[in-house]
């Protein structure tokens, strides 16, 4: 699996920020809270009357003990100064409130023998359910709340030994006041309510807070923080969701946008225009797009819109023109109108591949091919995709090739307009173990397409250094241009250069580079930081197949250019065509009045050149000289052209061009 496939898991506290799962959990703070409240307030509740028993035990001991005798209990009755006494006891506690009242019953009788003055004077006889339980010998206690003499009381009552003998004789009943045990119930119950209703409130407050930032959270690793249309996480996702709910036969389309001026206007109007033409292009998409289509940026300026359902890659196509229709009307950045385009490379699932990560790669070629086609929309074709099983093994068997020393350099002799012969071009063929010798075109657009390409530039500077040595050695001073592809003009070229040169030992400024329109216009300011470097370093760079790309004028004006080849295409028909004579003609002024020097590429005829030359062109190039040849029969011909050229009529050199 590789990481497109994997769709971005939520954060490990997401699932707190589900609402179920927030009231789930205020519900069981809730629970427990009330199951604690109800528990501590039976805890306390078992403490009052176990505080109520302790005093009971007090009065008992001290009050009861210190006038009840035996004798008296025999007799139901106390003296009355034993009474008087117990009395004043009595009632300085229950003016304390540490007692309601106090009743000593017998126990073998159940008759009243000392109750204080409250006392009703009409119960002398113990109740006999209280009685039954008094004579167990257990202390107990009971609840009175029938608005008597001390109102709500606890009634302790505690068996009473007179004599020491280990068996009660009597039950002391001691009435406590119960407003103070239940006062303290009430308040601490309250206090009890009060901390759990808190503990929810902050509970729930702690896990909204969560869910927002959980959000935002998800939000942030989701979207773009500057277009704030998708990222690459929210891509994985839409993906994992098409392809889950995607049935035949439905397609899904992936579409990649690729800007084209998104540089310039950073450089030029700095990075505050860049971005706000960023979120401009972010909100173009949008509104070209369903609300069912996901837009996201990949970074930098390319987008991805993901269009789950569509029925045909025509719709695919149709909602990529949208875009770019879109894309055309002028952008306002600031006081500036302006215009960007861009080229859409589109693959549609199941057809192209069935996972994202392959989707990806399809839609890269397709952007990758309308690039080079100038922009505009182009659906992924299996037939231009070098990784395609074929072109995999010309691939490989290429790869092979380069290190194991089958590529030749053929060299195309350039001319001045007058037949002098001091420069050449290094045209690269491999020699196929079974193909046979394979012309550029049937492996450099494929070498092109992968990094391949870098090896064999590489491979071609060396060489065409190292002929250069070998010739200078037998004689002959040939410059030698070496063809440099759109993705070998990069920073590392000036030192690839260089190292050639070092190897073969000789001036780096001996070699020469053809570059298309193309490569240039790729990346301009690359472009142009690189021939800079080249120019510094005494290096002369060819704009080759001038006039059928897409420089801008503008960009030509600023990049250190030394000269226009000018497109076989038009040469080739500037005989029979007016329109094509007159770009040529328009070429070689321009590059007369930039500086740069003209050539004509694939002169066939001794007419075209007599024309080039009525025209003002430099150089020439073409089968009129020779076709390519590998660099021992190019010194062959080279002898044989300077032969001729020297006798009076020299074939193949036209009249009046020795000027
Ligand atoms: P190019 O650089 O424009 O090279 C000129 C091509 O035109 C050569 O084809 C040459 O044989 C052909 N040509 C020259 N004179 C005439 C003529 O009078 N008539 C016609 N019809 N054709 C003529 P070749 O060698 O097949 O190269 C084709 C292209 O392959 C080159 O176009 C160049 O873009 C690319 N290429 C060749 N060698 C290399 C290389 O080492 N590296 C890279 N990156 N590209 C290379
Ligand atoms: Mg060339
Ligand atoms: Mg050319």
């Amino acid at each position: 699996m590789t990481g497109w496939d994997r769709v971005p898991q939520r954060s490990g506290l997401a699932w707190l920020a589900s609402w179920r799962v927030i009231v789930a959990v205020l519900v069981s703070v809730l629970a427990a809270g009330v199951a604690g409240v109800l528990s501590l307030q039976q805890q306390i509740q078992i403490r009052a009357v176990g505080e109520a028993v302790l005093s009971a035990r007090v009065v008992s001991s001290l009050v009861v003990a210190r006038n009840i005798t035996i004798a008296n209990i025999a007799a139901g009755t106390v003296s009355e100064a034993s009474k008087a006494d117990m009395d004043a006891d009595v009632a300085k506690l229950v003016e304390h409130h540490e007692l309601s009242g106090l009743e000593v019953w017998s126990l073998r009788t159940g008759v009243l023998v000392y109750a204080d003055a409250g006392h009703s004077q009409d119960e002398t006889i113990m109740p006999v359910d209280e009685l039954t339980r008094a004579r167990s010998g257990r202390v107990f206690t009971q609840v009175t709340d029938d608005g008597g003499r001390a109102g709500n009381s606890l009634d302790v009552f505690l068996p009473y030994d007179a004599d020491g003998d280990g068996s009660a004789e009597a039950v002391v009943e001691a009435l406590q006041p119960r407003d103070p045990i239940e006062g303290t119930i009430t308040r601490s119950t309250r206090i009890l309510y009060g901390a759990a209703a808190l503990v929810v409130v902050l509970a729930a407050v702690g896990l909204m807070l969560l869910r927002r930032r959980q959000h935002a959270h998800e939000y942030a690793a989701t979207h773009d923080g500057l277009t704030d249309v998708g990222n690459r996480s929210q891509l994985a996702r839409a993906a994992a969701a098409a392809f889950a709910e995607r049935h035949d036969p439905q397609r899904i389309g992936l579409l990649l946008l690729d800007l084209d001026r998104f540089k310039e206007v950073n450089d030029t109007l700095g990075h505050h225009a860049g971005d706000d033409l960023l979120i401009a292009v972010a909100g173009r998409l949008r509104g070209a797009c369903r609300h069912t289509d996901t837009v996201v940026r990949l970074g930098g300026d390319e987008f991805a819109v993901l269009t789950p359902s569509i029925g045909n890659a025509n719709e695919a196509a149709s909602l990529a023109q949208n875009i770019l229709d879109a894309l055309h009307q002028p952008i306002a950045l600031g006081d500036l109108l302006v215009e960007v385009g861009g080229s859409i490379g589109a693959a549609i699932a199941p057809d192209h591949g069935e996972d994202l990560q392959t989707l990806l790669r399809c839609a890269d070629v397709a952007m990758y091919d309308a690039k080079r086609h100038g922009g505009g929309v182009l659906i992924y074709d299996a037939a231009t995709d070098p990784r395609e099983s074929g072109q995999l093994t010309m691939l490989a068997e290429l790869r092979k090739g380069i290190t194991e020393g089958q590529l030749r350099l053929y060299y195309q002799p350039k001319a001045s307009i007058t037949g002098s012969i001091s420069q050449v071009e290094a045209l690269v063929r491999w020699q196929h173990p079974r193909r046979g010798l394979l012309m550029p075109a049937d492996f450099i657009p494929l070498a092109e397409r992968t990094s391949l390409i870098k090896p064999l530039t590489s491979w071609v500077l060396t060489e065409a250094a190292n002929q250069y040595a070998r010739w200078l050695a037998a004689g002959h001073d040939l410059q030698v241009a070496v063809n440099v592809s759109p993705r070998c003009l990069t920073e590392e070229l000036p030192n690839q250069i260089l190292a050639a040169a070092g190897t073969a030992r000789i001036p780096a400024s001996r070699l020469q580079i053809e570059v298309t329109e193309t490569a240039v216009m790729t990346d301009p300011d690359r472009a142009r930081r690189v021939l800079q470097r080249l120019r510094a370093m005494g290096i002369s760079v060819s704009i080759d197949d001038f006039g059928v790309g897409y420089t801008s004028l503008s960009y030509l004006t600023e990049l250190p250019v030394d000269e226009l080849k000018i497109d076989r295409r038009f040469i080739a028909n500037m005989l029979n065509n007016d329109a094509d004579e007159a770009i040529v003609r328009g070429i070689i002024n321009l590059s007369r009045e930039l500086g740069m020097r003209s050539l004509a590429e694939g002169v066939d005829s001794d007419l075209t050149w007599a024309r080039l030359a009525d025209l003002g062109c430099n150089d020439i190039q073409g089968f009129v000289l020779t076709p390519a040849l590998p660099a021992d029969d190019l010194l062959t011909w080279l002898t044989e052209w300077q032969g001729h050229t020297t006798a009076t009529h020299a074939p193949g050199r036209p009249r009046g061009a020795d000027m």
